[in-house]
């Protein structure tokens, strides 16, 4: 009582005939699932250790008393590592599960606008002194069919890049439209750009232009791995432009609505 995976090609052959090729890639799909499981088990475990030591760091923090002039300093640096690993921990969770589970499940209508209003509110607090100019273009009655907190986790992503690889006072602009080919999300970022030669690998897990630039804006490396894994799951498509030294633009396009295509066709029909 096995069950097989099979990886089936179908390769033209002589005249008009055609090879059917079957791989068994039983084995490498129940090792695929071993990582995968491993990985979620691990950043599972890790949570909760995590959770008590960042709750003690805080209450020291808090108590005056103790928290001498000595102190301070080594208090917020445990602080800020332990909420870095929480950030990798709850990137890892998420892109374990975004891969495990290649159906989408149960969706709803997604108001975008809305929820990019937020994020832009919390990008803003996150560029802080640095007063980055954040402009939102939104169509406020677009709507996508999806998985909001995945959404929500993709947009972000994007956008808090925009912040963390743009220097201060950049300008940054997210838009969300559709035109006759989709609906589109957009960031555009007057910041570092990034060479041709990285783009095909960037959204690889842990694949950094900068390692020690990415760990300290307190990015995972995580961020475009999860954005791709979302997108796979929305029908979506990430294009990626960028010129060095000038700026990026990160954009998604989902498919129209079926029934926007539907009423398409019914127009475009021969009577
Ligand atoms: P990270 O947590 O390191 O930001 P991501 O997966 O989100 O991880 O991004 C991978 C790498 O892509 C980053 O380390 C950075 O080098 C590059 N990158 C992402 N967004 C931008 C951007 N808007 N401008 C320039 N480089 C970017």
């Amino acid at each position: 009582n096995h069950n097989l995976i099979l990886k089936i090609n179908v390769v033209p052959y002589a005249g008009n005939q055609h090879l059917l090729l079957a791989r068994d890639t039983t084995q490498l799909h129940r090792l695929e699932q071993i990582r995968r499981d491993f990985i979620a088990n691990v950043s599972h475990e890790l949570r909760t250790p995590l959770t008590v030591l960042a709750g003690f760091i805080e209450t020291l923090r808090d108590d005056e008393d103790e928290c001498t002039q000595q102190w301070e300093r080594p208090l917020l640096l445990m602080a800020q590592q332990s909420a870095r690993m929480r950030n990798l921990i709850e990137d890892l969770l998420l892109l374990s599960r975004l891969e495990s589970d290649t159906t989408i499940g149960s969706t709803g209508p997604v108001r975008v606008a809305e929820m990019l209003h937020t994020i832009c509110e919390e990008a803003r607090i996150l560029s802080g002194e640095q007063a980055h100019r954040i402009t939102l273009l939104a169509d406020e009655n677009l709507v996508l069919e999806g998985r909001r907190e995945e959404l929500r986790s993709a947009f972000s992503n994007l956008i808090f890049n925009a912040v963390r690889y743009t220097p201060a006072q950049g300008d940054i602009t997210v838009r969300w439209y559709q035109d006759e080919k989709g609906m589109h999300f957009e960031v555009s970022d007057t910041g570092e750009g990034i060479a041709p030669e990285h783009l095909p690998r960037l959204a690889e897990r842990f694949y950094r232009v900068d390692v020690g630039r990415s760990r300290q804006q307190g990015g995972t490396g995580l961020g475009l791995a999860i954005v791709k894994h979302v997108l796979l799951r929305h029908q979506g498509q990430l294009h990626i432009d960028s010129i060095l030294g000038q700026g990026s633009t990160f954009r998604c396009d989902f498919p129209l609505p079926i029934n926007n295509e539907t009423e398409n066709d019914l127009n475009t029909e021969p009577i």
